[in-house]
């Protein structure tokens, strides 16, 4: 069986952009009112009296967008301290980066991605549904550069008809740059109606225009997540796919996520067996049951892990968005 030992932490469900895949505007999204949240003791306690004693040692922030987490340096040097912890990164939107890199670094964090779509500002504006953010976005990846983080790698939702010109020029960020370029297959989550109207490019047909370009070796760097990696021959960084529609991997799947509110979801398609860890916590549930809860939930996380697929088009119904549910 498949060692489930990597958790994605969504600290926050806001966010600063309203990502036409994600969150669009017109959703009406709710949010968790702050006392809904777990609090930063609440977090810290959980990860060190239940699910690091269970066996979760991989950890990824996440969010919506972690950065507006008001204690995201704290609770990073609080994970990265702890002895158990063997690898800790974090997602964001790279916004909020040109003022927290530095401190983020400072605080134990090595390992980063960051979204970016476009290379093109006015795509890029019309993608996260805000106005003049891309320049900003683009500092704050530099400056991530800049103090160190590796693998630095750059996330890039596709969409047909908005950003999928941009392949090869986002490819080629990995030429003369330790950067590593992850396309991701869109997904219908989030805005089935844009999944609808716009569908998804296969990851092969990806790899064919960057093949076509340059060529294409296979590569590595370290993650822990179902990306393919490859390698245009002679660059620095590489290119990864994500390719969750075109290929099946939940019989690899290694991991969990915990929403900002406190749910431990066992798989991102469906809500099967989740467990609301925070408000037992709050409930006074002793540790020792809630670590007998979640490992029960592992035993049962393969059979989970199939419910949410349907006959291909993965179309399921989904009640939380990636932005909710920790991305
Ligand atoms: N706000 C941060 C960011 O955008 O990087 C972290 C959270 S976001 C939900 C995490 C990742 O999920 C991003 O790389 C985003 O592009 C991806 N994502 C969100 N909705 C998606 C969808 N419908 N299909 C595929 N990827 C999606
Ligand atoms: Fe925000 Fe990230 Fe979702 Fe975009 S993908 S709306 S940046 S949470």
């Amino acid at each position: 069986m498949n060692r489930v030992d990597y958790l994605r932490i969504s600290l926050v469900d806001r966010c600063n952009f309203r990502c036409q895949y994600c969150m669009p505007d017109e959703a009406e999204l709710k949010f968790l009112a702050q006392t809904e949240v777990l609090t930063t003791e609440e977090l810290l306690h959980l990860l060190q009296e239940v699910l690091i004693p269970v066996g979760f040692t991989r950890f990824r922030l996440t969010g919506g967008e972690p950065l507006l987490h008001p204690g995201v340096v704290e609770i990073v040097q609080a994970i990265a301290e702890l002895p158990q912890v063997e690898d800790l990164s974090l997602t964001t939107n790279g916004y909020l980066l040109p003022k927290l890199a530095e401190k983020l670094y400072a605080a134990g964090l090595r390992r980063i991605n960051i979204s970016l779509d476009s290379l093109i500002p006015t795509t890029f504006d019309q993608i996260v549904g805000r106005r003049g953010r891309w320049q900003q976005v683009w500092q704050g990846i530099q400056a991530a550069h800049r103090v160190g983080f590796d693998p630095l790698k750059l996330n890039v939702v596709v969409i047909p008809g908005v950003n999928d010109q941009e392949i090869t020029d986002l490819a080629a960020l990995s030429l003369d740059r330790n950067w590593h370029i992850r396309f991701i297959e869109f997904m219908p989550i989030g805005n089935a109606d844009l999944f609808g109207q716009r569908g998804w490019i296969p990851s092969e047909q990806l790899r064919q225009q960057i093949r076509d370009r340059w060529g294409l070796t296979s590569g590595q760097v370290q993650g822990n997540g179902p990306a393919e990696v490859f390698q245009i021959p002679g660059a620095q960084g590489t290119v990864g796919f994500i390719s969750q529609m075109s290929e099946c991997f939940c019989d690899r799947c290694n991991r969990m996520r915990l929403s900002a509110d406190g749910w431990l979801r066992p798989c991102l398609l469906n809500e099967t067996g989740q467990l609301d860890l925070k408000t037992s916590l709050r409930a006074g549930v002793p540790t020792a049951d809630l670590r007998d809860r979640v490992r029960e939930l592992l035993l049962l996380k393969p059979e989970i892990n199939y419910k949410g697929r349907d006959s291909g088009t993965g179309e399921a119904a989904y009640v939380r968005t990636m932005s909710q549910i920790g991305g």
